[in-house]
C-alpha cells in the first residue's frame, strides 16, 4: 500500500546527505563543478536593470559580491538543503554569521535568553559587546526548561543555544525549546556547529540555524567561514542593501573559499560517520578505564536520551568528547605528550582529520570569567577532544592509554 506523501513522518523523508547529493550544478563549460565567480562587481545590459537590482527586484542578477555571488549562492543552497531550510547566506566566519543574525534580530532595549554554555566568542559578544548597543542577555542552564521560560521578559526577541554545547557537550532539547519560543513569539536560533548532519534543528522547530564552516563542514582546517540557514524572508533581510546586517557589516565569504568548501561538503557524510565512530569508541574505552568522560553517545550522559531522540542515527553522536583529568597542569602534561607521540595536535578548533585537543578553560572559553566557568561546571582539568578520522582507532586508544599511564592518570 502506498501512503500519501504528507503522511510520511518528516524525519523519514528528510535525509540531509541525500539533499546535498541531489543538487546538480554544472560549470559554465559543462564542468562537473560550478564555475567560480572571480569578480567583485557585475555588468548590467541596461541601467534600468541595475536600478531594479538595487531595489531588490531583479532576480538572478548580481550586483556586487558583498551582497551575493554565484559561488556563495551555490554553497548557501547546498547548506540550506542539508539543513532543510528555504535558503541560506554564507559568511566570512562563524562569528560573522552569529553577530549578523543577532544584530538583525535585536535592536536597542531588546533581550536575548541564551544558554550559559556556549562558544567563548559568542559569550563574549553577548556579554561584553552587545550591551553597548542596548542588547542585554540572560544566560541560563539550557537543559532547565523552567529556568529558560522564567528568564523570558516582554523585551525578549531571541532564544539562543548550541545543539551540543561548546565545550561541555550539554544537549539542547530543540523540540521543547521550539515550543517555548513559539509560545512567546521568539526566534529560536541554534548553532549546529558540533553536529552537522547528526542533528537537523529545523526539523525539530528551530527558526534559524548557524554553523561555523571552519569546523566539520569544511573539515580541513584551512579556512574560516560561516552560514545562516533560514527562510527567504529572513535571509533577504540579512542581505538588504539598506538595512541588512550581513550586507552592512560586511562579513562576506570570499568566492574562491566558497567554491572550495562546497567541494569538501560532498564528503561530509562519510567524515561525520568516521568522526562519530571513533569518538564513541574512545569515549566508551576512556569511561571503562575510569576516566571522567563526557560524550552524548554514552548512556551515562545526562541528556543521552534527549540527544538520541533528535539524532539522524546514521551519523552518530558526533566527533567531540571531553575528559576531566583534575588539573590544568595534568591536562597540559598529557596534551603535550600526546602531541609528541603524534596522536593529534594541541590546537583549538575542530573537525580536522587529526585529533585536536585543547583545554577550554584557558583557550576557547577563556572569555568566560573563572567564577562563571566554575558555576557551569567547566573545570581546569577539562580536555576537549575533536576526534580525528584515524583508520585504526584501536591503536590510537592504546597509545593514548600509554600516555595517560606515563603522566600517572591511570
Ligand atoms: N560556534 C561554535 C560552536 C564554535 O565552536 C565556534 C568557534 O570555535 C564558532 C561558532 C565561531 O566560528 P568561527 O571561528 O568560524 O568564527
Amino acid at each position: 500500500m502506498q501512503y500519501p506523501k504528507q503522511n510520511i513522518p518528516l524525519f523519514m523523508e528528510f535525509k540531509p546527505a541525500n539533499k546535498i547529493q541531489d543538487l546538480q550544478y554544472f560549470g559554465e563549460f559543462g564542468g562537473v563543478n560550478p564555475s567560480i565567480s572571480d569578480s567583485s562587481t557585475y555588468t548590467f545590459l541596461s541601467a534600468k536593470t541595475m536600478f531594479d537590482t538595487f531595489e531588490g527586484n531583479a532576480d538572478g542578477c548580481y550586483l556586487y559580491s558583498r551582497h551575493s555571488s554565484p559561488s556563495n549562492l551555490y554553497l548557501g543552497e547546498a547548506l540550506a538543503a542539508m539543513e532543510g531550510t528555504e535558503t541560506a547566506n554564507v559568511t566570512a566566519s562563524g562569528m560573522g554569521a552569529i553577530t549578523g543574525v543577532l544584530l538583525e534580530l535585536c535592536k536597542a532595549n531588546d533581550h536575548i535568553v541564551c544558554s550559559r554554555t556556549i562558544y567563548g566568542g559568542t559569550y563574549a559578544f553577548l556579554k561584553n559587546f552587545a550591551p553597548g548597543f542596548g542588547v542585554q542577555t540572560s544566560f541560563v542552564d539550557i537543559t532547565d526548561l523552567k529556568a529558560v521560560e522564567a528568564a523570558i521578559t516582554d523585551r525578549t526577541k531571541v532564544l539562543y543555544c548550541e545543539s551540543l554545547s561548546n565545550p561541555l557537550l550539554e544537549v539542547a532539547d530543540i523540540k521543547a525549546l521550539a515550543v517555548i519560543a513559539k509560545k512567546y513569539n521568539l526566534k529560536l536560533v541554534v548553532d549546529n556547529t558540533f553536529s552537522p548532519l547528526s542533528i537537523s534543528p529545523k526539523l525539530l522547530g528551530a527558526d534559524i540555524i548557524i554553523h561555523s564552516l571552519t569546523k566539520f563542514i569544511n573539515g580541513s582546517s584551512d579556512m574560516v567561514g560561516g552560514v545562516v540557514c533560514g527562510t527567504h524572508k529572513f535571509i533577504n533581510s540579512l542581505r538588504d542593501v539598506n538595512s541588512g546586517a550581513c550586507m552592512l557589516l560586511g562579513s562576506t565569504l570570499d568566492s574562491l573559499r566558497a567554491a572550495s568548501i562546497l567541494k569538501n561538503l560532498r564528503t561530509l557524510h562519510i567524515r561525520i560517520q568516521q568522526h562519530s565512530k571513533n569518538a564513541l569508541y574512545l569515549a566508551e574505552k576512556f569511561e571503562a578505564a575510569g576516566l571522567k568522560t563526557v560524550y552524548p553517545g554514552l548512556v551515562s550522559h545526562p541528556s543521552h536520551l534527549t540527544c538520541k531522540k533528535m539524532l539522524n542515527t546514521a551519523y552518530g553522536f558526533g566527533g567531540m568528547l571531553t575528559i576531566d583529568v583534575g588539573s590544568l597542569a595534568k591536562a597540559n602534561e598529557l596534551m603535550e605528550l600526546m602531541q609528541n607521540k603524534n596522536l593529534g595536535y594541541l590546537a583549538v578548533s575542530l573537525g580536522f582529520y587529526k585529533t585536536l585537543f585543547s583545554s577550554p578553560g584557558s583557550s576557547t572559553s577563556s572569555e568566560i570569567p573563572e567564577n562563571e566557568q566554575k558555576a557551569m561546571g567547566l573545570s581546569d582539568g577539562l580536555i576537549r577532544f575533536s576526534v580525528g578520522l584515524d583508520a585504526d582507532i584501536e591503536r590510537t586508544y592504546l597509545l593514548m592509554i600509554e600516555c595517560m599511564t606515563a603522566v600517572e592518570l591511570l
